[in-house]
Formats: structure tokens, C-alpha cells, sequence
């Protein structure tokens, strides 16, 4: 079923126009690369989280070429608390291909850009459309949202098909610009009108087009069951990346958790590292030999927290923490660093 294409286009478009945020990356003359950012931070986190992180990272590091020279673990304390750190780091690895092999410029065509480390899709088609302005399909859980009640369904489907990418394409306007619009349009639509649990359609412009609002908007979407993160391994990754992020920052600080070493330390092998065991608990071999953070001191100094300290200060059970650290190690987040564990350099 074809929905009529003209009259939804220009309703959404003047409403954009009257009702869309002024949001810092739509002012005209953002780079590409900043859209790039902003479209990486937004990826499962709120837009008033991204705001204060994305002026920060685009006046620390305005170009691919900044950011591919700084260390990890830069990149990953001002990433923050934005969730899933993993982003963080394919970022940056994108800026050092765009850097080294595209001339600091992010490519146009879509199917350079897919080639680029972290750039799936839908970044692509966002990048097309919302930095260089050219008619693509941009589909994300507000537009997929939004299409779906126009066409009388509640909510689209868990996974993406072909015969609703085909659906969406063919409302797409075909001047490029228009297009480009439009995908805001529906994406603004969709954050701001028609949220998934109370729609707000008595100030919608698409009231008079929406097929599941003429039906009185029936429940005819199997209840989606809202992601829990109590109790999951994401929330002991980021409980471990917390402190991590403290114990980083705590030369210049003060932390309370900062560690000098006097001499290399013994105990903890490879195997303890990889495995995520403690090392202590497990070896007959002298204890960490490290004391509190005395300013005078002439010691080597190492970033990092030891193993049961990290442990301790998580407060998670070592069921919950051994394998989340080991994953944090196989991902680049956390390194090893003797016997402590940091961000990595
Ligand atoms: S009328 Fe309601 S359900 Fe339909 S698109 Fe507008 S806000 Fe969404």
C-alpha cells in the first residue's frame, strides 16, 4: 500500500521548519566529520547527554587528523559516560584511515564511507544526507517509527527487511535537497511527537496521513520487553570503566585510588591476566608492593589500580567482574600495565 507522497512531505517539512530543535549540528557549514561525531555519540544515547560531549570533542578535536593523534585513553575519558566505550575507539580508528587515506575528509560516496571502521548503513545514509545534502534513506528507530504508523502499524518490526527499506525509499522525495529535509523532518517527528509509548497526535502534521491513528491507534505490536541493565555485563564493564576513568585522571586530581610503584612488581602472570584471575589470591609469590600518592615522592610512578582494589572499589562479586575485565582487555578499553590495570595509553 502506497501512501500519497506530496501532501505528508510538505506538511513535515513546514513543521520541521516552525518545531526542530536548533541543534549545534545542524547550523549550516557543520563539517562532515562533526556530523560524523554526532551521529556516533547519538547511536542508543539520549541527545541532551550528546550535546556538552560533542562541543567538547569537536573543539578538542576538530578534524579526523586530531583525534587519530590522540592516545585511547584521551579519546576514552571524553567519551565519558556516553555508553559503550566501543564507539569511542572505532572512531578514532576511522579518523586515522580518513586521515591517512582520504586527505582529512570524510568520502561521499556510500560505499566508502561502509568500508570506514564503525560506519554501518545507517551512519552512511545519515552522512549523505545530513552533510552532503544528497537524497539517501535514512532509517532509524524514530523514522522506522513513524513510517510504521503512517502505514498502520504500531511499531515496525524487531529487524529491518527489505520490503520496509523499499517502503521507506519510495517516500523519500527525489530532489536531493528536499530529501534531505525530509529525513530530519521525520527523524525530529519522531524524537519529539511520536514517541513508541503516548504519541502526541492531536500536534502532529501527519494526524490527517497516519493510517494508525485513523484506526484509533490499536495495540497491535507485541510488548517489547525494555532492556534491563541492573545485574548485566555491560553494567560491570561500566562500573570497571568508571574507575578506570577516576584512576586516569588522578595524577592532576588527587584520586583516591592512584598507586605508585617503587619497583616493578612480581606475581601475576599472563596467563592471570588473561584468564582475569587475582593474581594474589593465587600465587605464593610478595604482594603489590605500592602505597598512597604523596606528592614529594621521587618514585616511579604507573598509571593504574591493581586487581583487587579495581575488584573493590567495582563492588560487583569476582563472578561479575573477572569476566567483564577480561572483556574490557580483549577490547582495547582496559590494559595491563605489570600488575595494574588502566585505560589504555
Ligand atoms: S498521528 Fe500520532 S501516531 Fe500518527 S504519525 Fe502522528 S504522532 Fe505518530
Amino acid at each position: 500500500m502506497c501512501i500519497p507522497n506530496d501532501s505528508i512531505v510538505g506538511s513535515l517539512v513546514v513543521w520541521f521548519a516552525r518545531h526542530g530543535r536548533p541543534l549545534p549540528w545542524r547550523e549550516p557549514g557543520t563539517s562532515a566529520w562533526a556530523i560524523l561525531v554526532c551521529e556516533v555519540m547519538s547511536q542508543q544515547t539520549p541527545v541532551v547527554r550528546v550535546l556538552p560531549a560533542w562541543d567538547e570533542w569537536m573543539k578538542r578535536w576538530p578534524t579526523p587528523r586530531d583525534l587519530a593523534a590522540a592516545s585511547p585513553a584521551e579519546v576514552l575519558l571524553a567519551w565519558g559516560r556516553l555508553g559503550y566505550p566501543r564507539r569511542a575507539l572505532r572512531l578514532q580508528e576511522c579518523a586515522t584511515v580518513v586521515a591517512q587515506e582520504y586527505g582529512n575528509t570524510l568520502p561521499r560516496n556510500r560505499e566508502e564511507l561502509l568500508a570506514l571502521p564503525g560506519i554501518g548503513p545507517y551512519t552512511a545514509d545519515a552522512i549523505i544526507a545530513f552533510a552532503y545534502r544528497k537524497r539517501s534513506t535514512v532509517l532509524d528507530t524514530n523514522i522506522r517509527r513513524v513510517l510504521a504508523r503512517l502505514h498502520g502499524e504500531e511499531l515496525p518490526p524487531p529487524h529491518m527487511k527489505k520490503d520496509e527499506i523499499a517502503r521507506a525509499e519510495k517516500i523519500i522525495p527525489r530532489d536531493d535537497e528536499y530529501a534531505a529535509q525530509w529525513n530530519a523532518a521525520i527523524m525530529e517527528l519522531g524524537a519529539l511527537v511520536c514517541s513508541p509509548r503516548t504519541p502526541a497526535c492531536e500536534s502532529c502534521p501527519l494526524r490527517a496521513q497516519c493510517r494508525w491513528f485513523a484506526a484509533g491507534k490499536p495495540r497491535n505490536a507485541a510488548p517489547r520487553r525494555t532492556q534491563k541493565f541492573t545485574g548485566t555485563h555491560r553494567e560491570a564493564r561500566g562500573k570497571i570503566m568508571a574507575i578506570l576513568r577516576s584512576e586516569h585522571r588522578a595524577p592532576e586530581e588527587t584520586p583516591p585510588l592512584s598507586r605508585i610503584i617503587e619497583t616493578q612488581p612480581h606475581g601475576m602472570s599472563e596467563s592471570n591476566a588473561a584468564s582475569g584471575k587475582n593474581p594474589t589470591a593465587h600465587s605464593n609469590k610478595a604482594p603489590i608492593n605500592h602505597k598512597q600518592v604523596k606528592t614529594h615522592t621521587t618514585t616511579t610512578t604507573a598509571h593504574g589500580i591493581p586487581y583487587n582494589e579495581l575488584l573493590t572499589a567495582t563492588a560487583l562479586p569476582e563472578s561479575r567482574f573477572a569476566p567483564a575485565l577480561r572483556s574490557l582487555l580483549q577490547d582495547g578499553l582496559a590494559q595491563r600495565n605489570g600488575e595494574l590495570y588502566a585505560l589504555p595509553h
